[in-house]
């Protein structure tokens, strides 16, 4: 929804810290939840229309469990596709074309992400894109919109049904969206918003199915509408709450976000986190290609570009081998120093000890 917001309130106490941020995933975070909603409830920070719509989201869900065993083949199997379908709408469109612009896209294939990714409903593209701009620039502040220093909950949804930081709505005055307001697609989609997804996410694939194959309507509703849906949703979640959380920082240490594979295979490549915030114009948001490192958002978008509809793909590969190269300067200059001066224990890295990056596919 495109008033989807975050809260006001002061961020609840940590119980862990990474790399100098607040970061908590305990029985203390669980046990602080319902301390926490009665205390936002109070402040009036409570975003309705958005808890609504959640409840909406996972009540289909939960009754879509219980449709599942009168599904026909067809339509589990559906559902299961529609998974990354819809999910590639946000990784390869809202996410790598439209809030970073690491690649460029003929009007038929922007046409295709924008209506998958609203098959998978997010808010609309251009809220998502400019959400995402600002967590990119305003990573663990107040400004970040699932600023993840209030902990694993928040991060994953509570910024979700929570009104928007001041610090945060003050950061949206000053992210350029001229380059999305531009975009035709974008821009018609973001004036149907939020009439179009409860279309586009529970009775377009009911009507694939039962069109189709012949699908009881509802059955198609329930399960590859909304359990496909809530899903993927949370999975796409995932990658603002767990991959900012765990993963190693081989990039970027001062960066909270984590290489996260376990995130990765559920987001079709978007877990290689903090190689995304160290570089985030690069279209594979991930050091290799897929050889080396699950990313089938990657891949589908190298396909689109062997068929004419992708071009100008930006990578970082050459960024960071110039930055290895600089690392190994300064290790090599530390490395002399070390050895005119036996005491400096603070020489570094040995010379030669950082690796070279290996063949980009
Ligand atoms: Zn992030
Ligand atoms: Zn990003």
């Amino acid at each position: 929804m495109s008033s989807v917001t975050s809260a006001t309130a002061p961020a609840p106490e940590p119980t862990s810290n990474i790399n100098g941020k607040q970061l908590d995933l305990s029985w203390k975070m669980f046990s602080n939840i319902p301390g926490l909603i009665l205390y936002h409830f109070k402040e009036g920070n409570i975003h309705w229309p958005s808890v609504i719509y959640f409840v909406l989201v996972h009540t289909t869900a939960v009754m879509g469990l219980f449709r599942i065993k009168d599904c026909s083949y067809e339509t589990i199997l559906f559902a299961q596709l529609l998974w990354p379908i819809s999910g590639y709408g946000i990784t390869v469109g809202a996410h790598r074309l439209w809030a970073h612009r690491t690649y460029e896209a003929h009007f038929v294939f922007r046409l295709w992400l924008l209506i998958t990714s609203s098959i998978c409903y997010q808010g609309s593209i251009y809220q998502w894109a400019v959400n995402h701009r600002i967590h990119h620039i305003y990573s663990e502040t107040d400004a970040d919109p699932h600023n993840s220093t209030r902990g694993f909950f928040y991060s994953h949804f509570g910024w979700l049904i929570l009104k928007k930081h001041p610090a945060r709505v003050e950061a949206q005055k000053k992210i350029d969206a001229t380059d999305l307001w531009e975009d035709p697609l974008v821009r018609y989609q973001h004036m149907c918003d939020p009439i179009y997804p409860f279309y586009t996410v529970w009775f377009l694939p009911a009507q694939i199915c039962h069109y189709g194959w012949g699908e009881d309507y509802w059955n198609g509703v329930l399960v590859p509408g909304a359990l496909r849906y809530c899903c993927v949703m949370h999975f796409t979640f995932l990658v603002n709450s767990a991959a900012h959380l765990w993963g190693d920082r081989p990039y970027d240490p001062k960066q909270v976000a984590g290489e996260n594979p376990l995130v990765n295979m559920f987001t079709g490549g978007e877990g290689w986190h903090n190689w995304h915030h160290k570089y985030p114009f690069d279209y594979a948001c991930s050091e290799f290609g897929i050889s080396s490192q699950w990313n089938p958002s990657k891949l589908f978008i190298d396909i689109m570009a062997a068929m004419g509809l992708v071009w100008g793909r930006k990578r970082a590969t050459s960024s960071w081998a110039m930055s290895m190269e600089r690392r190994r300067g300064e290790n090599s200059d530390a490395s002399d120093d070390a050895e005119n001066d036996k005491d400096d224990a603070t020489a570094g890295v040995k010379k030669g000890s950082v690796p070279l990056p290996k063949k980009v596919l």
